[in-house]
């Protein structure tokens, strides 16, 4: 603490930091990166080829800025998928042009496929009713879309089996309990109570989408559809993502469609109308095992090259959009940081890592790896900065009492670096958290558990600009322009400046205070 001042001054003078502001200022080069990622590589879903090509070009770029590159294997799925292009649209009627999602590894339509539509059979008795029909039908399905696919394995059939087990039985009593009720209702109110009959209650049917999913695949179905909330989300299939083989695939597609339409069509089954569904959707498979990788560049310390200051986001993104937000917008300021650093000539005392990690949205699977396999030593992590799923401007650091002064420090540089935007370090207020002990949130989790400080900047959105963490959150909204190009090009500048500047202090960070004892 008490060379706190010399830093400042060194900071203050330090040419390396200056240029940083001043490229930072004039050629910042984050929403290129941000271009490349969502439109040229597009959605980049684990095991797809496009995650193979991020991994592939940022590490390129990594390389051409003279940083050492570490791909490191983290992990691999059975399967791969790539997502093509879908298309569906409404025959008779009024013609509609159908807007859906299907989840990540499900199946798309054998070629374009047209079939009539109905409702989903409750009820045994409603199979039977309507078997013949069922054959070339699109299924309305009840329940909302929550991003997954219907569970098209034996155990999502044994759980709806149990259900349909479970009403033949409740149909039985309530067919019993109508009758008794029916006797009741043609005695006096006097005969009712000598006897002490009272009226039986009707129970409720148990429901799961899809009720017999199985038997409707069996009977010939195209494919099942679910109402959503607009804008549409679409997950993966993450109980079964993990087990599938190219042999072994689900059957029929899964859509999930706007809510609005469902309604319209929905109606129309029910008056009997007329008319037709046409989906065309290009839902491919690749062999398996697609192995996934982190990509992590490294400017290598010239005093101190065991010690690290650590940024990351994560290179994976959903794929019903482009993964603009969530998570370009991490992975570009860290890569932005990385050039921003090297052209400046920075030679820091310790390694910065700059950490692109594999299939976050698949359980924090890269971090995960690079943390428990001992890529580096855990207690010589300065600090581990996480930027996930916003567009917003890193406008500082709250810290605990022991890292305050060096975040001052650092960050001296930042105050004045930007015409519009500034930089504040505060204070933690209260008390520390425990350490925690599960993994959640995003790619710091796996860090705070080891007990490695993963203090992250405060975001601020000082202009305004309506942004909706949940209209994008793994939506089709997820896209190149939901990013606020102003805020991602001036968090680079900030991202590089604190990294650098931490690197070059004659110690890492003090975790005094960091989590309760
Ligand atoms: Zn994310």
């Amino acid at each position: 603490m008490m060379m706190t001042g010399i830093h400042q001054l060194s900071a203050q003078n330090d040419p390396v930091v200056d240029k940083i502001i001043n490229t930072g200022n004039t050629d910042n080069h984050t929403m290129d990166y941000i271009d490349i990622l969502t439109n040229r590589i597009g959605g980049r879903l684990v095991g797809s080829n496009a995650y193979d090509n991020a991994v592939q070009w940022c590490a390129s770029k990594f390389e051409e800025w003279g940083l050492d590159v570490w791909v490191q294997e983290a992990g691999e799925v059975p399967v791969g998928f790539n997502r093509g292009p879908w298309f569906g649209r409404m025959l008779g009627g009024d013609g509609m042009t159908l807007h859906f999602a299907t989840p990540s590894y499900t199946v798309g339509t054998k070629g374009v496929q047209r079939g009539h539509v109905l409702k989903e059979p409750l009820t045994q008795a409603e199979f039977d009713n309507m078997k013949e029909s069922l054959k070339g039908a699109w299924v309305l399905i009840g329940g909302k879309n929550n991003g997954y696919p219907i569970d098209w394995t034996e155990v999502g059939d044994s759980i709806r089996n149990a259900a349909i087990a479970q009403n033949n039985e409740i149909n039985r009593k309530n067919r019993e309990a109508m009758m008794h009720n029916r006797s009741l209702a043609e005695m006096s109110e006097k005969d009712r109570k000598k006897k002490g009959l009272e009226e039986k209650e009707i129970l409720p049917l148990k429901y799961e989408p899809a009720m017999f999913y199985r038997q409707m695949v069996d009977a010939g179905i195209l494919g099942i559809i679910q109402a959503s909330d607009v804008p549409i989300r679409a997950l993966y299939d993450r109980k079964n993502v993990g087990k599938m083989t190219f042999d072994s695939l689900p059957a029929v597609p899964d859509i999930k469609l706007d809510e609005q339409q469902y309604a319209v069509i929905e109606k129309m089954v029910e008056r009997r109308e007329y008319f037709q569904l046409e989906f065309d959707i290009r839902n491919h498979f690749r062999m398996g095992p697609v192995k996934f990788h982190n990509v992590i560049g490294v400017i290598r310390g010239s005093e101190y090259p065991d010690e690290y200051v650590l940024a990351g986001g994560h290179l994976d993104a959903y794929d019903v959009a482009t993964g603009g937000v969530d998570c370009a917008s991490g992975i570009a300021p860290v890569m932005e940081a990385a050039r921003l650093i090297a052209e400046a000539g920075g030679k820091p005392k310790r390694s910065i890592l700059f950490c692109l990690w594999a299939a976050e949205e698949f359980g924090l699977l890269g971090s995960k790896h690079f943390v428990q396999s001992g890529t580096v030593d855990m207690e010589k992590i300065s600090n581990y900065f996480n930027r996930d799923y916003t567009p917003f401007l890193s406008a500082g650091v709250t810290v605990p009492e022991a890292m305050y002064e060096d975040f001052v420090s650092v960050s001296e540089p930042l105050k004045d670096a930007h015409p519009e935007f500034t930089f504040t370090v505060e204070k933690r207020q209260g008390p520390a958290r425990p350490k925690p002990t599960s993994a959640s949130g995003s790619d710091h989790a796996y860090f705070a558990m080891e007990g490695v400080p993963t203090i992250g900047f405060n975001l601020k959105d000082p202009k305004g600009y309506n942004f909706s963490y949940d209209e994008i959150w793994h939506t089709e909204l997820d896209t190149y322009n939901k990013s606020i190009p102003e805020y991602q090009e001036h968090t680079a500048t900030c991202t590089a400046v604190i990294l650098y500047g931490l690197a070059n202090l004659d110690h890492i960070l003090s975790r005094d205070g960091l989590y309760a004892e």
